[in-house]
């Protein structure tokens, strides 16, 4: 397939702006285009924890989830950290003894991986980290220095702002409603929702929990999981926390100077039996405050329910789709920590038409016929 000289990007969350911003950098002509405003679904309403060390279910995503660690620190000398970038490490422990062993074998296994980790103390926790914890003493505490959280929705403002000054079109609030083909099956056209009609020469699919569908223009089928998860923003005149942390039964990290994030799986497993938001928010906000009695005075400010955009076998999809020349896919969980590397490799596949190796393990044909 030669060079595209017009790319449409099809929704702009983290996976959009990193691909864009990169094919905007390599000279392609990149228009962006979001149903809504960038970056304010999934990748808004995420925990977003940038991390390798809950990624170990198979080895060459594993790779790929540090090399997007590395990306990360990349991406924050290349265009600044201002207010999105926080690389405060990972703290992680469990309040059960089976759970405790799960999580120190992780450890060992990742220490044999060289992914840096350090056992403390909750004593050492408290003393060194984070003085807010109510976690008793004598627990083992598992760090991961080199983790962070991203601040996603103002990282796609980055991205897609340098790519608009240098050239790029952002269309928002008009969603993409039909891909067009030529008579050689090759992608021509992008039909949108305010009854303009583009011409480009290729199309990403980054539509997120919406990616099946945009994949359904191109009479592709691309299965995905139903995996619902419920995210809360509390206030606090205070951020009581510094980095992100797995506390039994809760997650939390800062979300800048006034907010914090919540989050907890256990939670997400009510949301199907019809639980409401507010409800939900209650609970995370019960769960916190054991683990950070100061959040007691926080007000729950928003909660929002998104779904996962997970191809059907757990693992990212990226990359061309042969059969439909001029479209790619970019579709994963771990979207956060994954869009800067996914970002880079797809737009250099894009560009050069060469594939990369290490998304030999992701390519969306293993979901086709
Ligand atoms: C509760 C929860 C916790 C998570 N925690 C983490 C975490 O800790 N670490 C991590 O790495 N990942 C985490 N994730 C996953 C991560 O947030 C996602 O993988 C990532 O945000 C997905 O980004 P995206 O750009 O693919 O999707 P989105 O951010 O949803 O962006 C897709 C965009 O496509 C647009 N769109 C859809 N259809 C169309 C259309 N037809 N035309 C035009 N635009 C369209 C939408 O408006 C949207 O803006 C979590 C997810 C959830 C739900």
């Amino acid at each position: 397939m030669k060079r595209p000289e017009r790319v449409a990007v099809i929704g702009v969350g983290i996976l959009g702006a990193c691909v864009g911003w990169n094919l905007s950098r390599q000279g392609v002509r990149v228009v962006f285009i979001d149903a809504g405003r960038p970056g304010e679904s999934v990748t808004n309403w995420s925990f977003s924890w940038v991390n390798a060390s809950n990624k170990t279910a198979r080895r060459s995503y594993f790779d790929l989830n540090v090399a997007g660690m590395a990306a990360y620190r990349e991406l924050a000398r290349t265009i600044g950290p201002d207010s999105w970038w926080h690389p405060s490490g990972h703290l992680r422990w469990a309040d059960d003894a089976a759970a405790e062993t799960t999580l120190l074998k992780t450890a060992e296994l990742l220490t044999g991986w060289d992914y840096r980790v350090e056992v403390c103390t909750g004593a050492e926790v408290r003393r060194r980290l984070e003085p807010a914890l109510t976690l008793p003493d004598e627990v083992l505490v598992v760090f991961y220095p080199d983790e962070a959280w991203v601040h996603g929705r103002h990282l796609v403002g980055h991205l897609v702002g340098r790519a608009v000054a240098s050239g790029a079109e952002l269309r928002s609030g008009t969603a993409v409603r039909d891909i067009g083909t030529g008579a050689d099956g090759s992608v021509r056209t992008v039909a949108l929702s305010d009854g303009s009609c583009l011409d480009v020469d290729a199309v990403v699919n980054a539509a997120g929990p919406r990616a099946s569908h945009v994949a359904g223009f191109v009479a592709r089928d691309l299965p995905m999981r139903h995996e619902p998860g419920a995210v809360t923003r509390i206030s606090c005149a205070q951020v009581p926390v510094r980095r992100a942390m797995h506390a039994p039964h809760i997650e939390i990290r800062p979300d800048g100077d006034a907010s914090v994030v919540l989050h907890s799986r256990e939670i997400d497993a009510l949301i199907d039996t019809g639980e409401e938001p507010a409800e939900l928010a209650r609970l995370l906000h019960e769960s916190a405050r054991h683990v950070v009695p100061e959040l007691g005075n926080s007000r729950i400010t928003e909660t929002r329910i998104s779904n996962r955009p997970i191809p059907a076998d757990g693992f990212p999809s990226v990359g061309a789709v042969l059969s439909v020349p001029g479209y790619y896919e970019a579709v994963t969980h771990s979207g956060i920590t994954l869009g800067p590397i996914i970002g880079r490799l797809l737009a250099s596949e894009i560009a050069s038409g060469k594939r990369e190796a290490m998304l030999a393990d992701f390519r969306p044909e293993r979901f086709s016929l």
